[in-house]
């Protein structure tokens, strides 16, 4: 049976939430697949060594778009996405596409660490 898959971005100011929530919740978290955008991944990795994650492309060079594509394709089942509210974003266009993706495709989308540690509790 294949596990679900989560797919995990975090801004660079919301990177050390991340990385706390992971190694909080990595009992709940190994029971799905997880992908995460380079750095959020990396970070992750080094946090939680017996975590499995997928590492694509770092978000700014297109690895939020290959999580939106894994979304279209029915392979990512869950976003969790940890914005950062109070910096302008180079790349906020990247959160409206994901939203919109989310939406379209009727996936749960978490913004925040409040949402997410629901998402993966319900699961
Ligand atoms: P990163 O990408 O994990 O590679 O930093 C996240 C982002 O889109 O800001």
């Amino acid at each position: 049976m294949t596990l679900p898959c989560i797919a995990l971005i975090a801004h660079d100011e919301k990177k050390d939430d991340m990385v706390a929530f992971a190694r909080q919740h990595q009992q709940a978290l190994s029971k799905f697949r997880l992908v995460a955008t380079g750095t959020t991944g990396g970070r992750i990795q080094d946090a939680c060594p017996g975590l499995p994650v997928t590492r694509l492309k770092s978000g700014p060079l297109g690895g939020d778009q290959q999580i939106g594509a894994m979304i279209a394709t029915g392979e990512v089942e869950m976003l969790i996405f940890f914005i950062d509210p109070l910096t302008s974003l180079p790349h906020d266009v990247d959160v409206k596409a994901l939203t919109r993706l989310a939406t379209v495709y009727d996936i749960p989308m978490a913004l925040n660490r409040a949402t997410a540690e629901r998402l993966i509790d319900f699961q």
